[in-house]
């Protein structure tokens, strides 16, 4: 496979790759597809769907519900491709804790990720994108023409992961964000298909002791670069 015109940004969970993209997407001018809220997408339907993922997480339990879920990404008035989850923007409950507390489990099954592959591929048709995920550069893209994998320290994410949402914290929360992140980030890097890891041929950007605009910056002179 010949090089695809894909940016992948890949990395654990609240490195900051979401902003980054976003971001890195607008300065480029080209279209952001945040595959997390794909995987995130796919647990919030089946909760709305009645299913006990505690105890109901199973290829047997998402082949039909599948079946009935169509996930997109169309150009809103803004110019910017939104996900749309059976022709709806999914709203907040897409970032809920309680979503978040189960989107690991369902992204571990494999059928869950052969679905979301072809989507996922669909979107190269686009032309050049920003697609963040997990297996972004190892996986979906392998033939990406820029791979980069973010990555933070655990207490510098959890802080980062708590700032977003604008309240004040503190120690025992930072420390509890933390585990829950580490955990999500267990699951991801130990699961059989397509675990959270750098491919090969990524470059991996600690942004620990980095702003968002110097992090920004980083990337884009390493594409113009690369394009040149
Ligand atoms: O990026 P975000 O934290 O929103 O991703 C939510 C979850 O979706 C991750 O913890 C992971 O389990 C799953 N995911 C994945 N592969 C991707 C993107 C996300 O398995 N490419």
């Amino acid at each position: 496979m010949g090089q695809q015109q894909v940016i992948a940004i890949d990395g654990p969970a609240a490195s900051g790759k979401s902003t980054i993209a976003g971001l890195l997407a607008a300065r480029l001018r080209v279209p952001y597809v945040n595959t997390g809220n794909m995987y995130r997408a796919i647990t919030m339907f089946a909760l709305d769907s009645g299913i006990d993922l505690k105890r109901q997480c199973s290829g047997k339990v998402f082949t039909p519900l599948l079946k009935k879920l169509k996930l997109e990404y169309v150009r809103n008035a803004s110019g910017e491709y939104e996900l749309l989850v059976n022709g709806v923007p999914p709203g907040p409950k897409l970032r809920s804790p309680e979503v978040a507390a189960f989107v690991s489990p369902v992204a571990a099954l494999p059928g869950v990720r052969e679905w979301l592959k072809d989507i996922q591929h669909d979107a190269a048709r686009l032309g050049l994108i920003v697609m963040e995920g997990r297996d972004i550069g190892t996986v979906i893209f392998p033939g990406a023409k820029f791979k980069f994998f973010l990555t933070a320290s655990p207490l510098e994410r959890a802080r980062r992961r708590l700032a977003q949402s604008g309240e004040t914290f503190d120690g025992a929360t930072l420390e509890s964000v933390a585990r829950d992140i580490a955990e999500r980030d267990r699951i991801d890097s130990g699961r059989a298909v397509a675990p959270l890891k750098p491919a090969p041929d990524a470059e991996i950007v600690d942004t620990t002791e980095m702003t968002i605009a110097e992090v920004i910056n980083y990337l884009a002179g390493r594409i113009s670069n690369g394009r040149s």
